[in-house]
């Protein structure tokens, strides 16, 4: 028997005898075709996915929140992945959407309901190449109580001195809390303004920043802020950083020293290829 050759036309005659295989047959290229990536290899791709994967190692993000990054390209429009949680997403879930958050190329996808958040930043914050919307659970108390959030530890003077609380009962009524249209969007994006970061009442909260890299970081240090300065709290009075210790820290923070090696234990911890 070891000398048995069968010739690739016999092989593809036997497998469509077969129900299941000649089922599958057809399959292939269309899969093929499906999983092939719109989108080029680039570096600031390949970092989205590492984001969505850090994040979710993190407990930044659980089932739900995304992240997203502009075109380098194309500043007009950002990538993000479509409706998925992030521990799963891989380079083929990326979509690409317009400011106005319409797909450029759908393809049967579903995108994430809440995309109108990272394209209302974009359009009004040119200086922001990166979003990322979350629900930690860490930050939630901050989004309900009277007392605000602010940098308490050196490690989030990345987080700004301002962290405003946007409220979508103020302009919208009662909704199901998520920002589901444009309108919605740009009113988030004017509540955060110039900051950093926006929370939103009995939601989450939002984060931008220069680059992937940077709201990566700025989000992880926003959760563990919000854990410090509630463990705090109950000790009595806290000491927040000064205004001028935000600006030295932060300069220190987003260092190629400190990001660079940050980015590379959160790479190495969510399993991740550091990019
Ligand atoms: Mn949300």
């Amino acid at each position: 028997m070891t000398g048995t050759r069968f010739t690739r036309r016999e092989v593809v005659r036997a497998a469509a005898s077969i129900g299941g295989l000649a089922a599958l047959a057809p399959l292939a290229p269309l899969s093929a075709q499906d999983s092939a990536a719109p989108l080029p290899n680039l570096t600031e791709f390949r970092r989205l996915i590492a984001a969505n994967r850090i994040l979710a190692r993190e407990n930044v993000v659980d089932a739900f929140g995304h992240v997203s990054v502009r075109d380098p390209r194309e500043p007009d429009r950002y990538v993000m992945s479509r409706s998925r949680s992030p521990e799963l997403i891989e380079f083929e879930d990326l979509m690409e959407f317009r400011l106005d958050g319409t797909p450029v190329e759908a393809r049967g996808r579903t995108p994430y309901g809440e995309r109108m958040i990272h394209g209302a930043i974009y359009a009004a914050r040119s200086d922001v190449n990166a979003v990322v919307h979350n629900h930690s659970y860490a930050v939630l108390p901050f989004t309900v109580a009277e007392t605000r959030l602010r940098p308490v530890i050196h490690m989030a003077s990345i987080i700004g001195a301002q962290i405003p609380v946007w409220d979508i009962r103020a302009a919208f009524g009662d909704t199901d809390m998520l920002v589901r249209t444009m309108d919605q969007g740009r009113s988030l994006a004017g509540t955060l303004g110039r900051n950093t970061c926006v929370l939103m009442r009995g939601h989450g909260a939002v984060v931008v920043g220069p680059g992937v890299k940077e709201v990566v970081m700025t989000s992880f240090y926003l959760q563990v802020n919000a854990q410090v300065q509630l463990q705090a709290l109950g000790l009595g009075e806290i000491t927040p950083l000064s205004s001028a210790e935000i600006v030295l820290s932060h300069e220190t923070q987003f260092s190629p020293l400190a990001i660079d090696r940050a980015w590379e234990y959160f790479c190495q911890r969510a399993g991740v290829d550091p990019v």
